[in-house]
């Protein structure tokens, strides 16, 4: 009898402990930013071996575009790309920490910033949505012909072949079981110049392609990430047309398989709507950007859901994931207050750079997440 209840007292005493347990608090702990460049390899092991491994990061999210030496579609490669040596050295230094590494090229949308045409619509114009919008054209937002970010047609019978290869390469070449596919701020979707898309449902439309890059990526047993905002009424939730969507592609919530994790994104405010995923049985991650505050109180929200919610709907809510949008080598610079021998110009002094201070806030709270057990 003695024997049964010490054996009950451990085993309470090792739910207890599982209980406190960081991945059980915040199971995702993720960082989201450009991949380095060439150059900058170095420097961005640094950073994961003395600032994201301590912190328990074991998500990180690359933003890699064109910036790597395609071999199946050299002619999409940046000049002087990451090549596969890079690559391996990242692979190693995140396989050493147990962080999961995982490759984004942006599908569908951003395939333009400002005046520039990114790599894929430059050399295969014959999948452009809008060929008569004309990035050359672009002066600033808003202007006449709705142009943020150009996108692919997801209907060209021939935008697949060479969008898989890449997919397909970068995964191969990062070792990955997930890709991020990016398909946030989709302006163009479903218009009326194009022949293929021109009347269809822009929601069906929207998870047709979420569809598509899934069932490739399942079929070589990968996962796929999306951010969320296309999946978000901007109107009804007051969220606006960035970080959720005017172009009625919101009802595609209902209608794209269930195992993609939406990387909810929201950085004006600590927005509740990982919940809202959750509950439509969507895996989420809460991401967060420039704000230290916010940011960590989107940590803490996503805790806290987790722990006041049903077993089923703790499952979906997955974690955080704090989001870099400038250069990787420019962050590094800052976070490091590393500016070599260039003294900021007197008459353009440095600004504080808040997302240093939340990149910063948030490791720290990691950190501390990690010590509390
Ligand atoms: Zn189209």
């Amino acid at each position: 009898m003695r024997r049964y209840f010490t054996f009950l007292l451990l085993v309470s005493i090792c739910f207890m402990a599982k209980a406190g347990n960081i991945d059980d608090k915040l199971p995702i702990r993720g960082f989201a930013i450009e991949a380095p460049s060439h150059r900058g390899v170095d420097q961005f092991l640094r950073f994961i071996n003395q600032d994201l491994a301590p912190a328990k990061v074991n998500l990180l999210i690359l933003r890699v575009d064109w910036n790597f030496a395609y071999k199946t579609h050299p002619e999409l490669s940046d000049e002087n790309p990451l090549t596969q040596d890079d690559v391996d050295k990242l692979v190693a230094a995140c396989k050493e920490h147990g962080i999961r590494l995982v490759p984004q090229v942006n599908l569908l949308g951003h395939q333009s910033w400002a005046k520039q045409t990114h790599a894929l619509l430059r050399e295969y114009p014959q999948f452009d949505e809008t060929p008569s919008i004309k990035t050359e054209d672009y002066t600033k937002w808003p202007n006449p012909y709705g142009l943020y970010c150009k996108s692919y047609c997801p209907l060209h019978p021939d935008v697949h072949k060479v969008v898989f290869d890449v997919v397909d390469e970068i995964c191969d070449a990062f070792q990955a079981d997930a890709f991020h596919a990016g398909m946030d701020e989709v302006f163009y979707i479903g218009m009326d110049e194009c022949p293929r898309c021109h009347g269809k449902d822009r929601s069906e439309l929207f998870a047709g392609e979420v569809t598509t890059i899934h069932d490739h990526l399942a079929s070589k047993g990968r996962e796929l990430m999306i951010w969320g905002d296309r999946l978000l009424d901007g109107r009804t939730t007051g969220l606006g047309e960035w970080e959720a969507s005017y172009n009625d592609t919101w009802r595609a919530i209902d209608m794209i398989p269930k195992d993609i994790l939406i990387c909810d994104w929201h950085y004006e405010r600590a927005d509740l709507s990982a919940v809202y995923f959750a509950m439509k049985g969507l895996p989420v991650a809460t991401c967060g950007y420039r704000d230290p505050d916010l940011s960590v109180q989107q940590v803490k929200d996503m805790i806290q859901f987790r722990s006041q919610t049903t077993r089923e709907t703790k499952g979906y809510l997955r974690g955080y994931i704090h989001t870099i949008w400038s250069s990787a080598g420019g962050f590094l610079r800052g976070y490091y207050g590393d500016y070599g021998n260039r003294p900021p110009r007197p008459d353009q002094p440095r600004r504080p750079d808040t997302s240093i201070q939340s990149a910063k806030s948030v490791l720290t709270f990691f950190k501390q997440l990690a010590e509390e057990e």
